[in-house]
């Protein structure tokens, strides 16, 4: 069976450019980039080559970036290391409902420490209202964090709105950018960011690797310490390997950028069409055209997000309903929720993530078969007599 890959937002398969590019890394040219003979600078010509095409995806100087074990990392360095690094200015902290778990789970570990949080609340099509940041504003308020896109259902937030008000009050602004970042235009300065996180594995490069933008200028405490690297920022020997890894699917994803994105959102635009034309009682949760390309979030009314996973699956199709942290728990996603969906909409959700890699034919085989997964479920369904 061929299988069909269509959850991209919970990672994407790694470029075979980008593995061409690391090996070399993970073989012979082993160098510590902390060394100075030949190898180590090697090594330290590789980062700083990498620190360049990823500092060109987002529009920032190399400087600024450093470079991390992945989006969680990114999340958890620009909350605790501006919370604490600005802890005599003020304990208040403002960021959305529908953040991803790196960024409210920290939020809510910083609320015992001390820290006063504020969540805000997001519209019917889960969009974050840069008036309620505005009045969220406190004398106290150390940081604003709101995610550039939601992981969940792809909707956009208005990143310029906001970081104009941050910066008019003068507070730093962390945005969680690992779902726009090689996706969408990501550029710090247009945005008046002064945090931002991305994760390699999100555009095709390898998973454990990502990176936080911090503006030059911006006071952050380390979350690692040890030896000095990443500008005494960010203690540990680099991953070489994956950093380089990193710099290669950044590169090419801000080259491919425009083509993948058009592409993508034809297809993606095609399965949501398809599904709602050809299923009664179906949702698309999110905003219609302010969303990421790639993401199509819908609810089947009367079954469970969890059934439909399951028989896609042994369709050989790959889906998710809810994020991927939150599968296996029962729970309804906390973003559906957030934006005012009942809760038995929230349980028939189900997240369809496409990739350069989709497929026209895989998009034909999707809609040949999910309306009869969705028919028998319903069928069975004591909720849709
Ligand atoms: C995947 C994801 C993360 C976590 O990134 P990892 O590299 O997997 O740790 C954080 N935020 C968002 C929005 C994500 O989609």
């Amino acid at each position: 069976m061929n299988r069909i890959y269509l959850d991209n937002a919970a990672t994407t398969p790694l470029s075979p450019e980008v593995l061409e590019a690391m090996m070399p890394y993970l073989t012979g040219r082993y160098g510590n980039a902390s060394s100075i003979y030949d190898t180590g600078r090697d090594a330290r010509r590789a980062i700083d080559d990498a620190r360049k095409q990823v500092a060109g995806l987002i529009g920032a100087r190399t400087n600024e970036i450093h470079f991390t074990s992945g989006g969680t990392e990114s999340d958890n360095w620009a909350l605790k290391g501006i919370a604490f690094a600005r802890r005599s200015k003020g304990n208040h902290i403002i960021t959305s409902a529908i953040e991803h778990h790196a960024v409210l789970e920290t939020a809510r570990w910083l609320e015992t420490e001390g820290f006063d949080v504020t969540y805000l609340p997001v519209s019917a099509s889960g969009i974050v209202n840069p008036e309620d940041v505005k009045n969220a504003i406190k004398d106290r308020t150390i940081l604003i964090s709101i995610m550039a896109a939601n992981n969940e259902i792809g909707t956009l937030q208005p990143a310029e709105a906001i970081g104009a008000i941050a910066r008019e009050h003068k507070i730093p602004f962390h945005s969680d950018a690992v779902q726009a970042a090689g996706a969408i235009g990501v550029d710090v300065n247009a945005w008046q960011v002064d945090l931002l996180s991305l994760s390699g594995h999100k555009f095709h490069g390898p998973k454990g690797t990502g990176a936080l933008y911090v503006r030059s200028g911006t006071r952050i405490l380390p979350l690692l310490h040890g030896g000095a690297q990443e500008r005494n920022r960010r203690a540990g020997t680099e991953n070489v390997a994956g950093i380089v890894g990193l710099g290669k699917a950044a590169e090419r994803a801000g080259m491919m950028m425009d083509e993948n994105a058009e592409k993508i959102t034809r297809l993606r635009n095609i399965l949501i069409d398809g599904i709602t034309g050809a299923i009664p009682h179906v949702r698309l949760n999110g905003d219609r055209t302010n969303r990421l390309p790639n993401n199509a979030n819908l609810s089947f009314r009367y079954i469970e997000g969890e059934a439909l996973l399951l028989h896609l699956d042994l369709n050989g199709i790959a889906a998710s309903s809810g994020s991927a942290c939150a599968s296996g728990s029962l729970e309804p996603s906390h973003v559906l929720l957030g934006m005012g969906l009942a809760a038995e909409d929230a349980h028939s959700s189900l997240r369809f993530t496409l990739s350069e890699a989709t497929t026209h034919e895989e998009i034909n085989t999707v809609l040949a078969i999910l309306p009869g997964i969705v028919d028998k479920l319903r069928a069975m369904s004591p909720l849709a007599s």
